[in-house]
C-alpha cells in the first residue's frame, strides 16, 4: 500500500530539529528522509510550514506539497505586519504545490474564530484549499492550551461553512471533545499525526499504553467517518516506521486505503 504522510515538518539540517530527529531514531537530512520514505512506501508528504511566510523560503522536493504556516515565530509584530502576512498567504496559495494554510493556535495567542484570521479563511475559500489547525497538546510551556483546545474549532467551522478544516492531532489528548466537534461539523477532517513522540518498541507501546490506545480507538470509532481521517506522522518527532505500525493497528484494516492514502488526495486535492 502506498502511503501519503499528511503532516510533516521539513527543515533538513535545521538545528532545533536535529536532536528531535535523533530522538526518533532518525537523522534530519534530506537524504535520510528520502530513504525512509522509500523504505516505508511513502510516495508523498504534506509539509506544515512554519517560521517564515515568505514564498521564497518554501521550496520542497517534488514528492512534497506544503501548507503555508503562520506560527508564533512567523507572526512577528503581527499588528504592524498584518497586511504582509495576508499578502504572503495569497502569494503562497497561488502556487500549485501550496495546498493549504496551517495555523498554530496555542503557540499563537488567538482563538481560531478570532477575526484576525478572517482574511486567511477567505483566501482558503477563494483558492479552495483547506486550513489545517494545530489542536491539543503543545510542546512549548509558553503556549496556551485554551487556544489549541479542539472545541474552539466548532465556532470557526460554523462561521466558515465553505472552508474545509483539518483538525491536526485529533485534539489529543482532548479526544472526546475533538470527536464531538468533528462529528457535528462535516467540514472538518482529522489528521492523526503526532500522537506519539520519539523511538519505542511497538510491543512495549501497546502494553504500556493499552488504556490510552483503547480510549483513542473508542473515540475514533465513535466519530466513525473514516473518510475524514488522514494518516500523518509529524516528522521529525516520531519514528516513521513504528508510527505507521501503531496506526495500522489502531485503524480498522478495511479503512487503511482511505486513511493512509485516498483521504489526503481528496482533502488536499493532490495531483499525484
Ligand atoms: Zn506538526
Amino acid at each position: 500500500m502506498k502511503i501519503i504522510d499528511a503532516h510533516i515538518h521539513y527543515k533538513p539540517e535545521y538545528e532545533p530539529f536535529n536532536l528531535v530527529a535523533e530522538n526518533s531514531g532518525h537523522k534530519n537530512t534530506a537524504e535520510h528522509l528520502k530513504a525512509e520514505f522509500e523504505k516505508n512506501n511513502i510516495c508523498h508528504a504534506i509539509v506544515m510550514g512554519n517560521i517564515t511566510a515568505d514564498v521564497k523560503d518554501h521550496n520542497y522536493p517534488d514528492n512534497m506539497s506544503y501548507c503555508i504556516g503562520f506560527d508564533s515565530k512567523c507572526f512577528v509584530d503581527l499588528e504592524k505586519n498584518y497586511d504582509y502576512f495576508v499578502y504572503m498567504a495569497e502569494e503562497n496559495l497561488k502556487r500549485d504545490n501550496c495546498v493549504g494554510i496551517k495555523l498554530y493556535p496555542g503557540y499563537c495567542h488567538y482563538y481560531v474564530y478570532d477575526k484576525i484570521y478572517t482574511p486567511f479563511y477567505n483566501l482558503a475559500k477563494k483558492y479552495e484549499k483547506p486550513v489545517a489547525i494545530h489542536t491539543g497538546a503543545v510542546s512549548n510551556p509558553s503556549a496556551l492550551l485554551k487556544y489549541s483546545h479542539p472545541l474552539t474549532l466548532d465556532e470557526a467551522a460554523v462561521k466558515f461553512p465553505n472552508v474545509r478544516f483539518v483538525m491536526c492531532h485529533f485534539g489529543n489528548p482532548f479526544l472526546a471533545d475533538a470527536a464531538a466537534v468533528c462529528e457535528k461539523n462535516r467540514n472538518i477532517t482529522i489528521d492523526i499525526s503526532g500522537l506519539i513522540e520519539g523511538n519505542f518498541d511497538v510491543n512495549w507501546y501497546f502494553k504500556a499504553k493499552s488504556g490510552y490506545v483503547e480510549i483513542l480507538k473508542a473515540w475514533l470509532n465513535y466519530f466513525g467517518d473514516y473518510k475524514r481521517i488522514m494518516y500523518g506522522s509529524d516528522w521529525p518527532i516520531v519514528n516513521i516506521e513504528k508510527y505507521i505500525e501503531v496506526i495500522k493497528n489502531i485503524i480498522p484494516k478495511e479503512n487503511h486505503q482511505d486513511v493512509f492514502f485516498n483521504n489526503a488526495v481528496d482533502i488536499y486535492n493532490l495531483k499525484i
